[in-house]
């Protein structure tokens, strides 16, 4: 493919052996992958990863304490040195669907490009679903102002930061015990917010106590701090509970609208059900990262299952069975 844009209307669309909706390191990964095995692969990226909100990304081989657009920025660098793999930026899948087409193409996407005016249309062999997770914080007030920079929501990323201080884990979803178990393995200063929701029983509050771990029931009022630095829970009744940072449990809803019109498996949240290698159950339709079960993941997580998707759709297409 050449630099020209996917044509709109009428036009015959632009065929590529692979689709790869989302630009995170899942579908940036996968495009790397996929263009080293020769295959022409189109990119379309909205450009809105999950951890936005962050300045520093931990955990990922050499590139600990990277910031997320710097680690974008190097993979999409290395990608140019590829021909056959064409990005489009701030660009949204609206629809995917299933065709039954000459030449083995077996989807069709309908895409749109911030500011051009028509959705266009595009065809691929194969597609590969890498869309992250759309989170929903707890409606308090300042949270979104300190999340990224003091409050987190994956312990195994940001926790070292925060050890040994007084922390809170923010949260109105059931699994806040198993969590909190986490978290305390970072602090012994650990208090568990509800914001009012019923989620912990008087069993896993005792366990908790047990670690030392202390359960507040009452409605956060909002958070005290300054310049992304939190210092304090308020509470709904003027109490303040001083803290030095934490964790928050957002809703996570994995964006998948546009799969509307394709029968494929999900689970009870909602991510895509895949084999081990990240086949879905629609043949040809490949997903990566936090968009496949069981969700949130981490940055060289998502990094390594798209390129595994990507090995395996090359041996599917080629019709080769191997140990991935
Ligand atoms: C605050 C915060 C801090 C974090 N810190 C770390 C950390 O330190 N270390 C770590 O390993 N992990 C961290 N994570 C987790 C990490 O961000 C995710 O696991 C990782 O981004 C998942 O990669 P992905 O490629 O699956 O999705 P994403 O990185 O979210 O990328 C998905 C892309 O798909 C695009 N997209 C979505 N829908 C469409 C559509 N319909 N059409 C076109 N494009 C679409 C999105 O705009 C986005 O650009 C953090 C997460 C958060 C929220």
């Amino acid at each position: 493919m050449g630099d020209r844009e996917p044509h709109t209307a009428d036009a015959a669309p632009d065929v590529f052996d692979v689709l790869i909706v989302g630009g995170g390191p899942a579908g940036l990964s996968a495009a790397l992958n996929l263009a080293r095995a020769r295959a022409t692969v189109l990119v379309i990226d909205a450009g809105r990863p999950r951890n936005a909100a962050t300045l520093r990304s931990h955990g990922f081989l050499t590139r600990d304490g990277i910031s997320p657009l710097e680690l974008r920025k190097l993979a999409r660098a290395e990608l140019t040195a590829y021909p056959t793999v064409r990005m489009l930026d701030r660009t949204n899948a609206i629809a995917l669907s299933q065709v039954d087409a000459a030449d083995g193409i077996r989807f069709s996407a309908t895409i749109s490009s911030h500011g051009s005016g028509e959705p266009a249309t595009v065809v691929a062999r194969s597609a590969v679903v890498a869309t992250g997770l759309r989170e929903t914080l707890p409606a308090i007030p300042s949270l979104r102002g300190f999340y990224g920079m003091s409050l987190f929501s994956c312990a195994a990323c940001d926790a070292w930061e925060l050890q040994d201080r007084p922390l809170a884990l923010i949260g109105e979803t059931p699994d806040l015990p198993t969590r909190a178990r986490l978290i305390a393995r970072w602090t012994d200063d650990l208090t568990v917010f509800t914001n009012g929701a019923v989620v912990v029983d008087t069993v896993e509050e005792a366990e908790l106590a047990a670690s030392g771990i202390v359960v507040e029931r009452r409605r956060i009022d909002d958070l005290e701090g300054d310049r992304g630095s939190v210092s304090a829970v308020r509470l709904a009744d003027g109490t303040r509970i001083a803290i030095e940072g934490g964790f928050v449990r957002p809703h996570w809803d994995p964006a998948l609208e546009f799969l509307a019109g394709i029968g494929v498996d999900r689970d009870h949240e909602g991510h895509l059900l895949v084999d081990r290698s990240g086949r879905t159950s629609v043949a040809g339709l490949y997903a990566a990262g936090d968009a496949a079960a069981p969700g949130p993941q981490q940055l060289i997580v998502a990094a390594g299952q798209g390129a595994r998707a990507a090995a395996v759709l090359i041996h599917d297409l080629v019709g080769v069975r191997t140990a991935h």
